[in-house]
């Protein structure tokens, strides 16, 4: 008995006494730079599954490698792909989260994308014909998956750089939790997810970029979560004339969404939900995005005007604010 007594002691002694190892790895995927951060005894091997797997996924699903699953579909060769499974699984989340949304979200918007020169990095502003005609390609009920094929109709086109990410950082956190973290601080390109709380019990603290210059507007306070933001703020290009052209493309008009709204965070557990949807309620906009949280529920947001954030009331709880940036509950 005292021999156990003494164990005992020993073990909450050495558990108490000791901080949990912490392991970072960083490395650029998916065409961003990527920092997971991650506690635990088997971190670093936990660490180097993680960038192989992502490793893996860039090379599936990537549009400029012409060896990936995604650049086989886009030449069109024929009409039905044998692609690996989680190509096949991304493809149907991205026509599912299409369909919730209304095609705000549309993973076949490559041929406008490429008009803006957003897949290659030369960016130009398309003539008004050209975006029609790239826009006749795209439509997301021309793709379908069955088992592990993907059917496309020919010429349309698929981009996954809504989604990717978040896809990512769910494989990445399966891969963390199954070699025992409990703790892990992942950002993939400003996507962040979240396992556990901080070793020290306390919430992780995620800024919340200024959308309109340097630095952060506030705090979000997250454990066990996914906080991914979209806006047109974090790759736009500025023509000749002056105007900011951005990323986010609304597949209604084929031109970069100009609203009221400069980012969209959304808080949920899954990544690629949020990642999802962070893309497609920046698309829709302030009203339609409310509407969609009221009939949707499962997640929260905070989305970011001239006049401040306006945040639902789980985002609200969990923001503090910084430089005074006004904050608005938005009604449930
Ligand atoms: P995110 O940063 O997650 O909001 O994703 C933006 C990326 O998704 C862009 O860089 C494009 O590759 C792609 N994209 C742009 N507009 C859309 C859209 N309406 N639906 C789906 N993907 C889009
Ligand atoms: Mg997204």
């Amino acid at each position: 008995m005292r021999l156990l007594i003494f164990a005992l002691v020993s073990v909450i002694l050495t558990g108490c006494g000791k901080a949990p190892e912490k392991q970072t790895s960083q490395f650029y995927a998916m065409n961003t730079f990527m920092s997971v951060t991650a506690y635990g005894e088997n971190a670093e091997a936990a660490l180097k599954g993680v960038k192989a797997e992502i490793q893996a996924l860039e090379s599936l699903f990537s549009v400029t490698d012409p060896e990936s699953d995604i650049a086989k579909i886009n030449r069109g060769d024929s009409g039905i792909y044998a692609v690996h499974p989680k190509t096949a699984e991304v493809v149907a989340f991205s026509l599912d989260m299409a369909k919730k949304t209304g095609g705000a979200l549309d993973p076949t918007m490559y041929p406008v994308l490429s008009q803006w020169g957003f897949t290659t990095g030369q960016n130009r502003v398309p003539a008004a014909d050209e975006i029609q005609r790239a826009l006749s390609l795209t439509g997301y009920d021309r793709v379908s998956v069955k088992g592990e094929s993907v059917c496309a109709e020919k010429g349309v086109m698929i981009d996954l750089g809504a989604v990717a990410k978040g896809f990512a950082g769910d494989e990445a956190i399966r891969i963390l939790k199954s070699n025992g973290v409990t703790s892990a601080l992942l950002d993939l390109g400003g996507n962040i997810q979240t396992i556990g709380n901080k070793p020290d019990g306390s919430d992780w603290k995620i800024g919340l970029r200024n959308p309109k210059g340097d630095g952060v507007i506030g705090i979000i306070a997250a454990s066990d979560c996914a906080v991914v933001t979209s806006g047109n703020y974090e790759r736009y290009f500025v023509s000749d004339q002056g105007d900011a052209y951005g990323h986010i493309i609304d597949p209604a008009s084929g031109y970069p969404v100009q609203s009221d709204v400069l980012s969209v965070t959304v808080i949920g557990e899954s990544g690629k939900v949020c990642d999802a949807l962070s893309t497609a309620l920046f698309v829709m906009g302030m009203e339609k995005a409310v509407d969609f949280y009221r009939e949707n529920g499962e997640i929260d947001m905070l989305i970011t005007t001239d006049d401040g954030v306006y945040a639902t009331s789980g985002a609200y709880e969990a923001f503090t604010p910084e430089g005074g940036v006004p904050v608005f509950r938005i009604p449930e």
